[in-house]
């Protein structure tokens, strides 16, 4: 993986609460994941990616007990990665995201995936 730490960190400094996704799965996965996921954050983090700020998750259905899983959270970084690239924090599993929306973004550039994230529905 080839991560362009200082633009990738500008990217994700430019991003204001504004322009993230207000429905209540993805506010409910800003409150916790820096405090949920903190070796996950780290990880993020030292790629210049604000956990706080995904592209895009993926909730499924809180089940009986109150849990939120997300199925794949999604992160934009600059530079480029390998196909074959994986990575492992706990349960959590990283790869590179094949299917995204549009990012809109021209440099050169991929998507992060991590999952599964499991969260209480707060
Ligand atoms: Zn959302």
């Amino acid at each position: 993986m080839n991560v362009n730490f200082t633009k990738t960190k500008e990217y994700y400094a430019t991003i204001t609460d504004s322009e993230l996704c207000n429905c209540s799965y993805c506010r409910n996965y800003r409150l916790q994941i820096k405090s949920a996921l903190p070796e996950v954050t780290a990880y993020l983090g030292s790629l210049g990616i604000d956990i706080e700020k995904p592209f895009e998750t993926s909730p499924l259905e809180p089940d009986e007990n109150g849990m939120l899983e997300y199925c794949g959270c999604q992160y934009i970084a600059f530079g480029n990665c390998d196909t074959e690239y994986r990575h492992k924090i706990g349960d959590v599993e990283f790869r590179i995201a094949t299917s995204y929306p549009s990012t809109c973004i021209e440099q050169e550039h991929f998507v992060l995936e991590l999952y599964p994230v499991r969260l209480k529905f707060v």
